[in-house]
């Protein structure tokens, strides 16, 4: 079986670790299966995608499409004509894509309509609000899948609303599980990557467009770290985006004064101090989920996520990102919570070889 996957984004980079992992340990095992990897480009820099390779042992992508950058139809638009090319050469059984972005889709869209199946890793996830760049990629995505491996309950829910039933729904649990287990049994001794002394820190991660794009918002999410700083250090490796909105908006000094601000980093680094951190404040889809399996509580600077089982749990605090004062009076009840992980929300750690041997088993 010949599969190819799509990946672009720095997320999709760590849930594909996992998951090309799981067909190399069955190739060495003798089964007839093998993976092409096509990266989009959408992530370039060293330390937003090369990294991820480098430290995750992802296979080296057979297609580098350098198509970041750009703005999202030109971006789709160009990497569907280049993966459609691709596939038309390469003809795999299965075309594999992840998560939720311009690269998803595209590999999606030009895989249906050369008759090759899509299967969607993450697929079901909704946060009901179509301004989300990142919806629309979903729902397009999912309903073009022949396979959609769903991580949770509900996500098997939301398909089910649209329609989208019967085989081709498998519930597998989360890939970013995976990951976070594997990764982090490597990675026990690392030294974070910055110091924080003895006081309890909280990591910090803002990116989504509707936060950094926003001046208004961006400006009250650094008055409430203002207001924050005092009794709790903060540390905030800085996306890119993010860097650019707070340097356009004059905020970034502001913010320096009242975090450690860090380039982006790897995921080794990421998950050593999400393992050591008291709280997480994030506008991160994949950053909620790993604050619970790292138990630790998590604020989230949005009005609706898609990993709505934490909410419901108390181990996720949603917040208006525009509004300061509850920002601050989240982030303070937030590192009283405790968090019961004791439920398996997410799976058994070992989505990736579900996914794998489902595709195994139907084919083409
Ligand atoms: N991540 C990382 N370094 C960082 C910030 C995030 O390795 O500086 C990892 C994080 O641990 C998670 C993934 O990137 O595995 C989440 O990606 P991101 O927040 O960019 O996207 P989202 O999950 O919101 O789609």
């Amino acid at each position: 079986m010949k599969i190819l996957t799509v990946i672009g984004a720095r997320p999709q980079m760590v849930k594909a670790a996992v998951v090309s992992r799981a067909v190399a340990a069955r190739q060495s095992s003798g089964v007839n299966i093998r993976e092409m990897i096509v990266h989009t480009g959408q992530h370039f820099d060293k330390n937003m995608s090369d990294v991820f390779f480098d430290e995750m042992g992802i296979p080296k992508p057979d297609n580098m499409l350098g198509l970041g950058g750009l703005s999202h139809g030109a971006m789709t638009g160009r990497m569907i004509e280049q993966i459609e090319s691709i596939l038309q050469q390469d003809r795999p059984d299965w075309v594999l894509v992840y998560g939720d972005t311009n690269s998803t889709m595209a590999g999606a869209l030009a895989a249906v309509k050369l008759h090759i199946p899509v299967a969607h890793i993450e697929a079901g996830l909704r946060s009901w609000n179509r301004a989300m760049p990142e919806e629309i990629n979903r729902v397009v995505t999912d309903h073009v899948s022949s396979l959609l491996f769903a991580p949770t309950d509900s996500a098997v829910k939301n398909l089910l609303v649209e329609g989208i039933i019967g085989e081709k729904v498998v519930r597998t649990g989360d890939v970013m599980l995976d990951a976070s287990l594997f990764y982090a049994k490597n990675s026990v001794g690392r030294p974070l990557p910055v110091d924080v002394g003895d006081c309890p820190f909280a990591l910090v991660t803002i990116h989504r467009a509707e936060n950094t794009d926003e001046p208004r918002r961006l400006a009250a999410i650094v008055a409430a770290m203002e207001a924050v700083a005092s009794e709790l250090h903060l540390v905030f490796p800085l996306h890119p985006r993010t860097r650019g909105a707070l340097e356009r908006h004059g905020l970034l000094e502001r913010l320096a004064r009242a975090a450690t601000l860090l380039d982006p980093l790897g995921y080794l680094d990421m998950i050593r101090l999400e393992d050591e951190c008291c709280l997480v404040i994030t506008d991160s889809g994949g950053v909620q989920k790993e604050a619970y399996f790292f138990g630790k509580p998590c604020v989230t600077l949005r009005t609706e996520t898609e990993w709505t089982e934490l909410v419901d749990i108390g181990a996720n605090k949603l917040v208006a990102p525009d509004d300061e004062k509850s920002i601050v009076e989240a982030i303070r009840s937030g590192m009283q919570v405790r968090v019961d992980t004791q439920t398996q929300l997410y799976g058994d750690g070992h989505a990736a070889e579900q996914i794998v041997d489902c595709l195994l088993s139907r084919g083409r």
